[in-house]
């Protein structure tokens, strides 16, 4: 009787008092099941004992998708608080999705990679040192940071903000749009970004912060970029999913990646609201450039390359053209990375393609939640490295279209005979590094100029003359 009695106030002691506490009602969290598989006090020493608790979570599936309804819901993300957990020895058994090794936070602002003892596959084994502890799939990038960024880009006069429309639970589809606006239209390059159609994929925000930050800064490059060129960034292309925490869909339950190829009547209103504005954008002219920004379960950066086949020729290489100076002295994305496709009217590439046959280069890229190139050896994706990726994006962008950047000319040689002359009105004095072209920049010559003035360079060959672009970084020489 006298155990009984123990065990049963045990059994309620741990319910009450030593239980954890999860919740999930907040920005982008996402929460299904909570199962408690075992609790277990052990003592790893005579004066000390730890609960060690292990629980089954199974994570949120999106709604029933009506327009796919053969498409199995995803439920891939998750976000959650864990209440009560000091001193404790935590296993989380994750079903219904995938973490290679999920991240954490004590303050749900900093977030780390659990250790690679503490976490695999599904799994965390995990002794925590504080009372609540955030723990998700990958670093969260929510509705509320998103206004603090906005807030931070649009400050200049170079930045508008504008809103497409509004999502179906009334949430704004916020759009950047950023150029110098003393330079005229015609002059400039015209692109369109937009990410986290699918809200689960934070990296993707990641990564487009890193861009939207060499964008907008007020630096010789920046301005260089907005005289250059009209960027409309929409960050949240669904921003219900974002808020509500879905995985792939909208709040409907749509996924919204697939469905561009639907009438207006049964499309969903995220997607309409895209479609209209890029029409109306487009009407006189079509964007010379489209990216749509994603992250994937890969252990790899891929650009979504349409092969020649699908597309021209014309077309292929300059989808190559991009993705080579994507991964041109990039130490996360390789050239081997790229996946290959065909556009299919469903998806916004297809879409574009149906409307302007090739004029617009339209691209899918994605970003890992795991490690680069497939090499769980080297570096674990983290925030700075996604950010990086938007520079390099950013960098890759700007060499696409020749855009002359201080610090970084590109060139195009004229054909004399078996030579190819290159030339520019105005280069500063400097370390000049020059470079040439073969799927990546590759080092050709290097030399210092003493004053500023006009270049000239002169490539002679053989039997095939180089006619490809020349690169000429120069590092001023700085004055005392
Ligand atoms: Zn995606």
């Amino acid at each position: 009787m006298k155990w009984l009695i123990m065990l049963t106030s045990l059994a309620s002691w741990l319910q009450d008092g030593h239980s954890v506490r999860f919740s999930a009602n907040f920005d982008s969290g996402s929460l299904g099941d909570v199962v408690l598989i075992d609790s277990v006090w052990v003592r790893p020493s005579r004066t000390d004992s730890v609960l060690h608790l292990s629980y089954e979570i199974v994570s949120r599936s999106d709604p029933g998708n009506p327009a796919n309804p053969e498409l199995q819901p995803s439920g891939r993300w998750f976000y959650f608080l864990m209440e009560k957990v000091k001193g404790k020895h935590i296993y989380l058994n994750f079903t219904n999705t995938d973490p290679r090794r999920a991240v954490y936070s004590y303050d749900g602002v900093h977030f780390q990679r659990f250790e690679h003892y503490q976490a695999s596959m599904r799994k965390v084994s995990a002794f925590f040192t504080a009372d609540s502890v955030y723990v998700a799939y990958f670093v969260p990038y929510g509705w509320d940071m998103l206004q603090e960024r906005l807030a931070q880009w649009s400050a200049p006069s170079y930045v508008q903000m504008d809103t497409l429309g509004t999502s179906m639970m009334g949430l704004p589809i916020q759009m950047l749009t950023i150029t110098d606006p003393a330079v005229p239209e015609d002059f400039k390059h015209r692109i369109w970004i937009h990410a986290r159609v699918h809200p689960g994929e934070s990296p993707a925000s990641w990564q487009l912060d890193g861009l939207l930050d060499g964008l907008t800064e007020d630096s010789p490059e920046g301005r260089e970029y907005r005289r250059r060129s009209v960027f409309y960034v929409v960050p949240f292309a669904n921003p219900d999913g974002v808020y509500g925490g879905y995985s792939r869909s909208n709040a409907r339950g749509i996924n919204q990646e697939i469905n561009w190829d639907h009438p207006d009547s049964v499309t969903s209103v995220e997607v309409a609201a895209l479609r209209n504005r890029i029409a109306s954008l487009t009407a006189e002219r079509p964007f010379d450039l489209l990216l749509n920004m994603h992250a994937q379960s890969s252990d790899k950066a891929s650009y979504y390359i349409h092969t020649a086949e699908s597309t021209n020729a014309e077309y292929f290489e300059k989808a190559m053209r991009l993705a080579y100076l994507t991964t041109d002295d990039n130490p996360y994305f390789f050239p081997e990375d790229m996946f290959y496709s065909s556009p299919a009217p469903r998806y916004v590439e297809g879409w574009i393609w149906d409307r302007t046959k090739g004029e617009t280069l339209a691209l899918t890229i994605e970003m890992p939640y795991s490690y680069f190139n497939e090499n769980p050896e080297g570096e674990w994706v983290t925030v700075s490295s996604l950010k990086e990726n938007g520079e390099f994006m950013l960098r890759a962008v700007s060499d696409y279209f020749l855009w002359d950047v201080p610090g970084r000319h590109l060139l195009e040689g004229k054909a004399r005979g078996n030579r190819t002359i290159y030339s520019h009105p105005l280069l500063p004095a400097g370390e000049l590094s020059v470079y040439i072209w073969d799927d990546a920049w590759i080092p050709y010559d290097t030399f210092s100029r003493k004053r500023p003035g006009p270049f000239r360079y002169v490539i002679r060959s053989g039997d095939t003359p180089y006619r490809g672009l020349l690169r000429v970084s120069v590092q001023p020489i700085l004055q005392n």
